[in-house]
């Protein structure tokens, strides 16, 4: 089973010391989904060797430059690469907008059907519904409107135990155990219990940039697997996090806290920062599962958590 996300781009506002602006790519058994799209995007997806069209998704946080400015560019060549699948694109309303002004500007058009669905930050909404994976919005505090996103497994079946199965029991019978059913089979009662094991765990993966401190968001957080969240200042910018409606990592970490993630990954630093120690430090005063996003990295969201 796949369910990972690569780092692209962990820099906030502008790019330094060799990070890029956000730009991050979630692998679900195969289905590729793009989080946000800062300026440099698509160089990146080069240099990681990842093939820009077999991406379906692009979900765009919000609309400060640093987490969009490198969409047009990637959606451009995804056309001249030939695509024909459709991409479909979720962010706030504004961004067909501009996109649109864009393209009629360049007579751009597209060869690829580009579905674009408008986000609505002011509650949280369920935005793609597939067989096994659902995606849903984070409102989030930011000044702008402004969501992160939460990818969610579906329940799993029970799985069977196959060495005490009937070998003349019928596709029927199987189905009704995996869900959860006992089966008459021959005169005799097969226990769902007996004949199953548990299904196993949903894992979810949670986005949140940018966003100020918000215990707003725990609920929401709950059962989480592995959050992402920004962490665009130490301690020692605690003042400026509040200004700019960013959170610190010591912040970062109590929302992890909290919400009894498994894993913390810390990311959209600020250029203030070459060194990112201090940001990792203090994180892991309150939360000792806490990582930073580097990028080219690769996190499995059901990861080994490290000796605390
Ligand atoms: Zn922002």
């Amino acid at each position: 089973m796949i369910f990972e996300v690569t780092i692209l781009g962990s820099s906030s506002a502008m790019p330094g010391w060799g990070r890029n602006l956000t730009a991050q790519l979630v692998n679900y058994e195969q289905q590729w989904f793009l989080i946000d799209c800062g300026e440099g995007t698509q160089h990146q997806l080069l240099r990681y060797k990842v093939r820009m069209n077999k991406i379906r998704h692009i979900l765009i946080s919000h609309l400060h430059g640093d987490h969009y400015l490198g969409l047009p560019g990637l959606l451009s060549s995804m056309q001249l690469q030939g695509r024909t699948e459709p991409l479909h694109l979720y962010g706030p309303p504004a961004l067909s907008d501009i996109l649109t002004t864009q393209f009629r500007a360049s007579h751009t058009y597209m060869h690829y059907p580009l579905v674009f669905h408008p986000l609505d930050p002011s509650q949280p909404a369920l935005i793609h519904d597939g067989e096994t994976l659902t995606v849903s919005t984070l409102p989030l505090e930011h000044g702008i409107a402004c969501c992160g996103f939460l990818f969610r497994e579906k329940p799993h079946k029970r799985k069977i135990i196959k060495e005490l199965l009937p070998p003349d029991l019928p596709v029927s019978g199987i189905i009704a155990l995996k869900a959860g059913q006992d089966v008459v089979h021959e005169g005799k009662t097969l226990a769902c219990l007996d004949m199953t094991q548990p299904p196993a765990p949903r894992l979810a993966y949670a986005y949140c940039s940018d966003t100020k401190y918000s215990e707003a968001l725990v609920p929401q957080l709950v059962g989480v697997d592995l959050l992402y969240h920004e962490a665009t200042f130490a301690d020692d910018f605690a003042a400026r996090a509040e200004e700019t409606h960013h959170s610190t990592a010591r912040q970062a970490a109590q929302v992890a806290r909290l919400a009894g993630v498994k894993r913390l990954l810390l990311g959209h630093f600020s250029v203030r920062y070459r060194d990112l120690s201090p940001i990792l430090d203090q994180a892991r005063e309150v939360f000792a599962q806490s990582h930073l996003a580097i990028e080219g990295q690769t996190f499995a969201v059901n990861g080994p958590l490290s000796p605390s």
